[in-house]
Protein backbone atom coordinates (compact mmCIF):
# COMPACT_ATOMS: atom_id res chain seq x y z
CA UNK A 1 0.00 0.00 0.00
CA UNK A 2 0.94 4.13 -1.06
CA UNK A 3 2.56 5.57 2.20
CA UNK A 4 0.47 8.80 2.40
CA UNK A 5 1.73 12.32 2.81
CA UNK A 6 0.56 15.23 3.86
CA UNK A 7 0.31 18.51 1.92
CA UNK A 8 -1.12 22.18 2.03
CA UNK A 9 -2.11 21.88 -1.34
CA UNK A 10 -2.33 19.17 -4.06
CA UNK A 11 -2.67 20.46 -7.98
CA UNK A 12 -4.66 18.23 -10.15
CA UNK A 13 -2.92 18.70 -14.04
CA UNK A 14 0.73 19.76 -14.78
CA UNK A 15 -0.46 21.98 -18.10
CA UNK A 16 -0.04 25.34 -18.23
CA UNK A 17 -1.85 26.61 -15.09
CA UNK A 18 -1.05 23.50 -12.93
CA UNK A 19 2.87 24.44 -13.50
CA UNK A 20 2.18 28.22 -12.89
CA UNK A 21 0.16 27.66 -9.71
CA UNK A 22 2.50 24.95 -8.31
CA UNK A 23 5.88 27.33 -8.76
CA UNK A 24 3.87 30.27 -7.04
CA UNK A 25 2.62 28.35 -3.78
CA UNK A 26 5.99 26.69 -3.15
CA UNK A 27 7.21 30.21 -3.61
CA UNK A 28 4.83 31.23 -0.89
CA UNK A 29 6.03 28.23 1.06
CA UNK A 30 3.33 25.99 0.87
CA UNK A 31 4.00 22.11 0.53
CA UNK A 32 3.03 21.29 -2.83
CA UNK A 33 2.20 18.09 -4.38
CA UNK A 34 1.15 18.08 -8.27
CA UNK A 35 -0.19 15.11 -10.16
CA UNK A 36 -0.47 14.58 -13.61
CA UNK A 37 -2.29 11.92 -15.71
CA UNK A 38 0.96 12.59 -18.09
CA UNK A 39 4.74 12.61 -18.61
CA UNK A 40 7.01 15.42 -17.06
CA UNK A 41 7.43 16.81 -20.64
CA UNK A 42 4.17 18.25 -20.54
CA UNK A 43 2.63 16.68 -23.88
CA UNK A 44 -1.04 15.66 -22.92
CA UNK A 45 -1.58 19.13 -22.41
CA UNK A 46 -3.03 21.87 -24.91
CA UNK A 47 -0.08 24.33 -23.49
CA UNK A 48 2.54 22.26 -24.92
CA UNK A 49 1.19 22.52 -28.62
CA UNK A 50 0.17 25.96 -28.52
CA UNK A 51 1.57 29.10 -30.14
CA UNK A 52 1.74 30.91 -26.81
CA UNK A 53 1.63 34.11 -28.36
CA UNK A 54 0.90 37.11 -25.62
CA UNK A 55 -1.09 39.33 -28.02
CA UNK A 56 -4.24 41.13 -26.06
CA UNK A 57 -5.12 43.51 -28.71
CA UNK A 58 -4.92 41.11 -31.95
CA UNK A 59 -6.73 38.54 -29.94
CA UNK A 60 -9.40 41.62 -29.00
CA UNK A 61 -10.73 41.16 -32.62
CA UNK A 62 -12.04 38.17 -31.22
CA UNK A 63 -12.76 38.00 -27.87
CA UNK A 64 -14.11 40.69 -24.67
CA UNK A 65 -12.64 42.89 -22.85
CA UNK A 66 -11.50 40.93 -19.80
CA UNK A 67 -9.21 39.14 -21.81
CA UNK A 68 -7.34 42.10 -22.83
CA UNK A 69 -7.26 43.16 -19.19
CA UNK A 70 -6.30 39.87 -17.91
CA UNK A 71 -3.95 39.96 -21.15
CA UNK A 72 -2.23 42.96 -20.03
CA UNK A 73 -1.65 42.18 -16.56
CA UNK A 74 -0.39 38.72 -17.28
CA UNK A 75 2.52 39.92 -20.12
CA UNK A 76 3.78 42.28 -16.99
CA UNK A 77 4.03 39.10 -14.88
CA UNK A 78 5.34 36.98 -17.44
CA UNK A 79 8.23 39.28 -18.06
CA UNK A 80 8.83 39.60 -14.16
CA UNK A 81 8.32 35.72 -13.38
CA UNK A 82 10.36 34.41 -16.47
CA UNK A 83 13.16 36.59 -15.42
CA UNK A 84 13.35 35.35 -11.72
CA UNK A 85 13.46 31.28 -13.55
CA UNK A 86 16.90 30.00 -13.41
CA UNK A 87 16.66 28.77 -16.75
CA UNK A 88 16.07 31.17 -19.63
CA UNK A 89 13.18 30.88 -21.57
CA UNK A 90 12.37 32.71 -25.14
CA UNK A 91 10.23 35.43 -24.73
CA UNK A 92 9.48 38.56 -27.20
CA UNK A 93 7.74 42.21 -27.09
CA UNK A 94 8.60 42.62 -30.24
CA UNK A 95 4.73 43.19 -31.53
CA UNK A 96 2.47 41.20 -34.24
CA UNK A 97 2.75 41.94 -37.75
CA UNK A 98 -0.66 41.45 -38.97
CA UNK A 99 -1.05 41.35 -43.29
CA UNK A 100 -3.80 40.48 -45.51
CA UNK A 101 -3.62 39.93 -49.65
CA UNK A 102 -5.18 42.77 -51.26
CA UNK A 103 -7.99 41.45 -52.31
CA UNK A 104 -9.15 40.24 -48.42
CA UNK A 105 -8.82 43.86 -47.61
CA UNK A 106 -12.24 44.28 -46.14
CA UNK A 107 -10.89 42.04 -43.10
CA UNK A 108 -9.01 44.55 -42.60
CA UNK A 109 -11.71 46.64 -41.71
CA UNK A 110 -13.72 44.05 -40.09
CA UNK A 111 -10.52 43.04 -37.38
CA UNK A 112 -9.81 46.91 -36.59
CA UNK A 113 -13.67 47.73 -36.29
CA UNK A 114 -13.58 44.81 -34.04
CA UNK A 115 -10.34 46.13 -31.96
CA UNK A 116 -11.39 49.53 -31.46
CA UNK A 117 -15.09 48.09 -30.34
CA UNK A 118 -13.01 46.03 -28.13
CA UNK A 119 -10.18 47.58 -25.99
CA UNK A 120 -9.50 50.75 -24.48
CA UNK A 121 -8.79 53.50 -26.69
CA UNK A 122 -5.28 54.30 -25.27
CA UNK A 123 -3.78 50.96 -26.12
CA UNK A 124 -5.12 51.10 -29.43
CA UNK A 125 -3.67 55.10 -29.99
CA UNK A 126 -0.48 53.79 -28.64
CA UNK A 127 -0.09 50.13 -30.09
CA UNK A 128 -1.81 49.95 -33.28
CA UNK A 129 -0.07 51.40 -36.27
CA UNK A 130 -0.90 51.32 -39.65
CA UNK A 131 2.25 50.70 -42.30
CA UNK A 132 2.43 50.71 -46.16
CA UNK A 133 4.49 48.31 -48.01
CA UNK A 134 7.62 49.50 -47.48
CA UNK A 135 6.50 49.55 -43.75
CA UNK A 136 5.85 45.95 -44.13
CA UNK A 137 8.82 45.19 -45.03
CA UNK A 138 11.19 48.06 -42.85
CA UNK A 139 9.17 45.46 -39.77
CA UNK A 140 9.71 42.04 -41.05
CA UNK A 141 12.19 42.18 -44.16
CA UNK A 142 11.45 38.38 -45.21
CA UNK A 143 8.05 39.86 -46.22
CA UNK A 144 9.39 42.97 -48.54
CA UNK A 145 7.50 43.38 -51.76
CA UNK A 146 4.66 40.72 -50.62
CA UNK A 147 2.30 43.38 -49.39
CA UNK A 148 1.21 46.47 -50.05
CA UNK A 149 0.21 47.19 -46.34
CA UNK A 150 -0.07 45.65 -42.78
CA UNK A 151 -0.72 46.44 -39.48
CA UNK A 152 1.55 46.49 -36.15
CA UNK A 153 0.71 46.05 -32.96
CA UNK A 154 3.45 47.03 -31.18
CA UNK A 155 4.60 45.47 -27.77
CA UNK A 156 2.67 42.46 -28.21
CA UNK A 157 4.31 39.07 -26.52
CA UNK A 158 5.08 35.63 -27.74
CA UNK A 159 7.30 32.68 -25.88
CA UNK A 160 8.10 29.31 -25.97
CA UNK A 161 5.66 27.20 -24.61
CA UNK A 162 7.75 24.02 -24.32
CA UNK A 163 10.64 25.95 -22.75
CA UNK A 164 8.35 27.70 -19.81
CA UNK A 165 6.52 24.41 -19.65
CA UNK A 166 10.36 22.78 -18.56
CA UNK A 167 12.09 25.67 -16.67
CA UNK A 168 8.43 26.11 -14.43
CA UNK A 169 8.63 22.44 -13.70
CA UNK A 170 12.54 22.20 -13.35
CA UNK A 171 12.45 25.39 -10.75
CA UNK A 172 8.78 23.68 -8.96
CA UNK A 173 10.83 20.86 -8.20
CA UNK A 174 14.12 22.19 -7.09
CA UNK A 175 12.09 24.67 -4.84
CA UNK A 176 9.97 21.29 -2.92
CA UNK A 177 7.27 20.81 -5.35
CA UNK A 178 6.37 16.81 -5.15
CA UNK A 179 5.11 15.30 -8.30
CA UNK A 180 3.53 12.43 -9.27
CA UNK A 181 4.01 11.68 -13.43
CA UNK A 182 1.70 8.46 -14.75
CA UNK A 183 -1.16 8.72 -12.21
CA UNK A 184 -3.99 8.26 -14.73
CA UNK A 185 -7.06 9.94 -14.05
CA UNK A 186 -6.91 11.74 -11.03
CA UNK A 187 -9.39 13.41 -9.14
CA UNK A 188 -10.24 14.47 -5.51
CA UNK A 189 -11.00 11.43 -4.06
CA UNK A 190 -8.40 9.34 -5.61
CA UNK A 191 -5.49 11.34 -3.82
CA UNK A 192 -5.30 9.29 -0.96
CA UNK A 193 -4.15 6.22 -3.62
CA UNK A 194 -1.33 8.10 -5.23
CA UNK A 195 0.03 8.47 -1.35
CA UNK A 196 -1.43 12.37 -1.00
CA UNK A 197 -3.33 13.88 1.50
CA UNK A 198 -3.93 17.46 1.16
CA UNK A 199 -5.44 20.48 3.14
CA UNK A 200 -6.53 22.28 -0.16
CA UNK A 201 -7.02 21.01 -3.91
CA UNK A 202 -6.51 23.02 -6.86
CA UNK A 203 -8.10 21.57 -9.59
CA UNK A 204 -5.88 22.59 -13.18
CA UNK A 205 -6.51 19.84 -15.10
CA UNK A 206 -8.10 21.77 -18.08
CA UNK A 207 -10.54 19.68 -20.10
CA UNK A 208 -9.72 16.55 -17.99
CA UNK A 209 -12.13 18.11 -15.81
CA UNK A 210 -15.61 17.97 -17.57
CA UNK A 211 -17.37 16.19 -14.65
CA UNK A 212 -16.46 18.62 -12.45
CA UNK A 213 -18.25 21.67 -14.29
CA UNK A 214 -21.78 20.81 -14.80
CA UNK A 215 -24.01 21.88 -18.16
CA UNK A 216 -25.02 24.98 -17.60
CA UNK A 217 -28.49 26.91 -18.41
CA UNK A 218 -28.54 28.03 -21.98
CA UNK A 219 -29.35 31.48 -22.41
CA UNK A 220 -31.80 33.49 -24.98
CA UNK A 221 -33.83 30.08 -25.27
CA UNK A 222 -31.07 28.13 -26.38
CA UNK A 223 -30.59 24.69 -24.39
CA UNK A 224 -28.06 23.77 -21.90
CA UNK A 225 -24.74 24.51 -22.90
CA UNK A 226 -21.87 22.19 -21.79
CA UNK A 227 -20.01 23.25 -18.74
CA UNK A 228 -16.88 22.77 -20.44
CA UNK A 229 -16.11 21.93 -23.67
CA UNK A 230 -13.01 21.01 -25.98
CA UNK A 231 -12.42 22.73 -29.49
CA UNK A 232 -10.71 21.39 -31.18
CA UNK A 233 -7.23 23.53 -32.59
CA UNK A 234 -5.08 21.75 -35.62
CA UNK A 235 -1.38 23.28 -35.88
CA UNK A 236 1.57 22.54 -37.87
CA UNK A 237 5.21 22.62 -36.51
CA UNK A 238 7.81 23.11 -38.97
CA UNK A 239 11.70 23.83 -39.56
CA UNK A 240 12.15 26.83 -41.84
CA UNK A 241 15.40 28.15 -41.77
CA UNK A 242 15.34 30.14 -45.11
CA UNK A 243 11.88 32.21 -43.71
CA UNK A 244 13.54 34.51 -41.26
CA UNK A 245 10.51 35.84 -39.14
CA UNK A 246 11.43 37.62 -36.01
CA UNK A 247 7.56 37.64 -34.42
CA UNK A 248 4.02 36.01 -34.89
CA UNK A 249 2.57 37.07 -38.10
CA UNK A 250 -1.19 36.80 -38.51
CA UNK A 251 -2.54 36.48 -42.11
CA UNK A 252 -6.36 37.67 -42.42
CA UNK A 253 -8.30 36.05 -44.23
CA UNK A 254 -11.77 35.22 -44.98
CA UNK A 255 -11.83 31.59 -44.56
CA UNK A 256 -8.33 30.47 -43.31
CA UNK A 257 -6.92 33.20 -41.43
CA UNK A 258 -4.01 31.74 -39.61
CA UNK A 259 -0.42 32.67 -37.65
CA UNK A 260 2.62 31.91 -37.96
CA UNK A 261 4.24 32.07 -34.30
CA UNK A 262 8.18 31.98 -34.74
CA UNK A 263 10.00 29.65 -31.65
CA UNK A 264 13.90 29.33 -31.86
CA UNK A 265 16.02 27.96 -33.93
CA UNK A 266 13.91 28.56 -37.09
CA UNK A 267 10.90 26.36 -35.80
CA UNK A 268 7.47 28.15 -36.37
CA UNK A 269 3.98 27.27 -35.46
CA UNK A 270 1.88 27.72 -37.98
CA UNK A 271 -1.74 27.71 -36.66
CA UNK A 272 -4.49 27.35 -35.88
CA UNK A 273 -8.08 25.84 -36.85
CA UNK A 274 -10.76 26.09 -34.14
CA UNK A 275 -13.51 23.42 -34.68
CA UNK A 276 -16.26 22.86 -32.58
CA UNK A 277 -15.11 19.54 -32.15
CA UNK A 278 -14.63 17.13 -29.21
CA UNK A 279 -12.70 14.69 -31.87
CA UNK A 280 -9.18 14.39 -30.99
CA UNK A 281 -8.09 11.89 -33.25
CA UNK A 282 -4.67 13.27 -35.86
CA UNK A 283 -5.03 16.92 -38.24
CA UNK A 284 -7.20 16.04 -40.99
CA UNK A 285 -5.63 16.21 -44.68
CA UNK A 286 -7.86 19.02 -45.08
CA UNK A 287 -6.89 21.19 -41.97
CA UNK A 288 -2.80 20.42 -43.35
CA UNK A 289 -4.05 21.82 -46.45
CA UNK A 290 -5.16 25.05 -45.55
CA UNK A 291 -2.80 25.87 -43.05
CA UNK A 292 0.17 25.17 -45.20
CA UNK A 293 -1.27 26.76 -48.31
CA UNK A 294 -2.20 29.70 -46.39
CA UNK A 295 1.74 29.54 -45.24
CA UNK A 296 3.24 29.10 -48.50
CA UNK A 297 0.92 32.25 -49.60
CA UNK A 298 2.62 34.60 -47.07
CA UNK A 299 6.30 33.62 -47.66
CA UNK A 300 7.00 31.18 -50.54
CA UNK A 301 10.09 29.69 -49.01
CA UNK A 302 8.02 27.62 -46.62
CA UNK A 303 7.52 25.47 -49.39
CA UNK A 304 10.89 24.27 -49.00
CA UNK A 305 10.06 23.98 -44.88
CA UNK A 306 10.59 20.51 -43.24
CA UNK A 307 7.05 19.48 -41.19
CA UNK A 308 8.19 18.29 -38.01
CA UNK A 309 4.94 18.08 -36.23
CA UNK A 310 1.25 17.89 -37.02
CA UNK A 311 -0.42 18.61 -33.54
CA UNK A 312 -4.37 18.46 -32.38
CA UNK A 313 -5.33 19.29 -29.09
CA UNK A 314 -8.59 20.71 -27.55
CA UNK A 315 -9.00 24.44 -26.21
CA UNK A 316 -10.73 23.68 -22.33
CA UNK A 317 -14.03 26.14 -22.69
CA UNK A 318 -16.75 27.54 -20.82
CA UNK A 319 -19.97 28.61 -21.99
CA UNK A 320 -19.12 32.61 -22.18
CA UNK A 321 -15.29 31.72 -23.61
CA UNK A 322 -13.89 33.46 -20.56
CA UNK A 323 -11.81 32.08 -17.45
CA UNK A 324 -13.54 30.81 -14.24
CA UNK A 325 -12.44 30.26 -10.94
CA UNK A 326 -14.85 28.31 -8.59
CA UNK A 327 -14.24 28.24 -4.95
CA UNK A 328 -15.78 25.35 -2.64
CA UNK A 329 -14.69 26.61 1.08
CA UNK A 330 -16.38 23.81 3.14
CA UNK A 331 -14.92 21.25 0.62
CA UNK A 332 -11.39 23.32 0.38
CA UNK A 333 -11.44 22.89 -3.35
CA UNK A 334 -10.78 25.21 -5.84
CA UNK A 335 -11.02 24.75 -9.71
CA UNK A 336 -9.52 27.19 -12.89
CA UNK A 337 -10.12 26.21 -16.04
CA UNK A 338 -11.97 27.76 -19.41
CA UNK A 339 -8.57 29.23 -20.42
CA UNK A 340 -9.44 28.26 -24.00
CA UNK A 341 -7.62 30.06 -26.38
CA UNK A 342 -5.69 32.74 -24.38
CA UNK A 343 -4.08 30.09 -21.23
CA UNK A 344 -0.78 32.02 -22.64
CA UNK A 345 -2.05 35.24 -22.71
CA UNK A 346 -4.10 35.22 -19.30
CA UNK A 347 -2.68 32.32 -17.00
CA UNK A 348 -0.32 34.42 -14.95
CA UNK A 349 -3.44 36.73 -13.84
CA UNK A 350 -5.87 33.58 -13.70
CA UNK A 351 -3.36 31.40 -11.67
CA UNK A 352 -2.57 34.78 -9.19
CA UNK A 353 -5.81 34.98 -8.74
CA UNK A 354 -6.25 31.19 -7.69
CA UNK A 355 -3.34 31.15 -5.40
CA UNK A 356 -4.49 33.73 -3.60
CA UNK A 357 -7.63 31.83 -2.80
CA UNK A 358 -6.26 28.38 -2.02
CA UNK A 359 -4.00 30.68 0.29
CA UNK A 360 -6.87 32.77 2.37
CA UNK A 361 -7.98 28.76 2.24
CA UNK A 362 -5.23 27.76 3.99
CA UNK A 363 -5.19 30.43 6.35
CA UNK A 364 -8.55 29.57 7.02
CA UNK A 365 -10.08 33.13 5.65
CA UNK A 366 -13.92 32.80 5.99
CA UNK A 367 -14.12 33.63 2.85
CA UNK A 368 -11.48 32.55 0.66
CA UNK A 369 -13.60 33.46 -2.53
CA UNK A 370 -13.27 37.61 -1.80
CA UNK A 371 -10.01 37.92 -0.97
CA UNK A 372 -8.55 41.56 -2.51
CA UNK A 373 -6.37 39.53 -5.42
CA UNK A 374 -9.50 37.80 -6.48
CA UNK A 375 -11.66 40.85 -6.38
CA UNK A 376 -9.59 42.67 -8.69
CA UNK A 377 -11.41 40.26 -11.67
CA UNK A 378 -15.25 40.87 -10.78
CA UNK A 379 -17.17 37.88 -12.25
CA UNK A 380 -14.36 35.36 -12.62
CA UNK A 381 -14.58 33.99 -9.17
CA UNK A 382 -17.80 32.25 -7.55
CA UNK A 383 -18.40 30.74 -4.38
CA UNK A 384 -19.33 27.30 -4.84
CA UNK A 385 -21.15 24.72 -2.96
CA UNK A 386 -20.80 21.68 -5.35
CA UNK A 387 -22.93 18.45 -4.89
CA UNK A 388 -21.57 15.47 -3.09
CA UNK A 389 -20.61 13.56 -6.38
CA UNK A 390 -18.09 16.48 -7.16
CA UNK A 391 -17.09 17.56 -3.84
CA UNK A 392 -14.58 14.65 -2.62
CA UNK A 393 -13.39 17.07 0.06
CA UNK A 394 -9.76 16.55 0.74
CA UNK A 395 -8.50 16.03 4.65
CA UNK A 396 -8.76 19.37 5.98
CA UNK A 397 -6.89 20.24 9.15
CA UNK A 398 -5.71 23.81 10.29
CA UNK A 399 -2.67 25.69 10.56
CA UNK A 400 -1.47 28.55 8.99
CA UNK A 401 0.67 28.30 5.64
CA UNK A 402 4.22 28.67 6.81
C1 LIG B 1 -3.70 24.70 -31.09
C2 LIG B 1 -3.65 25.61 -29.90
C3 LIG B 1 -2.98 26.83 -29.99
C4 LIG B 1 -2.95 27.69 -28.89
N1 LIG B 1 -2.28 28.88 -29.00
C5 LIG B 1 -2.29 29.75 -27.96
C6 LIG B 1 -1.64 31.01 -28.05
O1 LIG B 1 -0.99 31.33 -29.06
N2 LIG B 1 -1.72 31.87 -27.00
C7 LIG B 1 -2.41 31.55 -25.87
O2 LIG B 1 -2.49 32.37 -24.97
N3 LIG B 1 -3.01 30.35 -25.75
C8 LIG B 1 -2.99 29.45 -26.75
N4 LIG B 1 -3.62 28.24 -26.63
C9 LIG B 1 -4.40 27.97 -25.43
C10 LIG B 1 -3.62 27.35 -24.27
O3 LIG B 1 -2.77 26.34 -24.72
C11 LIG B 1 -4.62 26.78 -23.25
O4 LIG B 1 -5.55 27.79 -22.92
C12 LIG B 1 -3.92 26.32 -21.99
O5 LIG B 1 -2.96 25.34 -22.27
C13 LIG B 1 -4.93 25.75 -20.99
O6 LIG B 1 -4.20 25.51 -19.81
P1 LIG B 1 -4.69 24.45 -18.74
O7 LIG B 1 -3.62 24.32 -17.73
O8 LIG B 1 -6.07 24.78 -18.29
O9 LIG B 1 -4.84 23.08 -19.57
P2 LIG B 1 -3.68 22.19 -20.19
O10 LIG B 1 -2.54 23.02 -20.61
O11 LIG B 1 -4.33 21.33 -21.20
O12 LIG B 1 -3.21 21.29 -18.96
C14 LIG B 1 -4.07 20.36 -18.33
C15 LIG B 1 -3.21 19.24 -17.74
O13 LIG B 1 -4.03 18.41 -16.91
C16 LIG B 1 -3.71 17.06 -17.17
N5 LIG B 1 -4.89 16.26 -16.82
C17 LIG B 1 -6.09 16.26 -17.44
N6 LIG B 1 -6.94 15.42 -16.81
C18 LIG B 1 -6.24 14.88 -15.79
C19 LIG B 1 -6.57 13.96 -14.76
N7 LIG B 1 -7.80 13.42 -14.65
N8 LIG B 1 -5.66 13.65 -13.85
C20 LIG B 1 -4.40 14.18 -13.91
N9 LIG B 1 -4.02 15.08 -14.86
C21 LIG B 1 -4.94 15.41 -15.78
C22 LIG B 1 -3.39 17.03 -18.66
O14 LIG B 1 -2.64 15.87 -19.01
C23 LIG B 1 -2.61 18.33 -18.81
O15 LIG B 1 -1.23 18.13 -18.54
C24 LIG B 1 -3.62 27.33 -27.69
C25 LIG B 1 -4.25 26.09 -27.60
C26 LIG B 1 -4.26 25.23 -28.68
C27 LIG B 1 -4.95 23.89 -28.55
Amino acid sequence: MTAVQSFDVAILGAGLAGRLAAWQLVRQGARVALVERGSPDGSGSAAYVAAAMLAPLAESAIAERRIVDLGIASVDLWRAWLAQLPEPVFFQEDGTLVVWHARDRAEMSLFTSRVRAVSPPELVAQRMRALDGKGVGEVEPALAGRFPQGLLLAGEGQLDNRGALRALLSCAVSEGVHCVWEAGEVDVASLPSHGIRARVVLDCRGLGARAAWPAEPGKDGHGAMPGLRGLRGEVVRVHAPDVKLHRPVRLLHPRYPIYIAPKPNDLYVIGATELESEDDSPVSVRSALELLSAAHSLHPAFGEARVLELNVQRRPTRPDHLPAIRVDQQARVVRVNGLYRHGFLIAPAVTEAACAVVSALLNDEPAAHAVPAALRWPGMIEAVTETPALAEAPVGHTGLLH
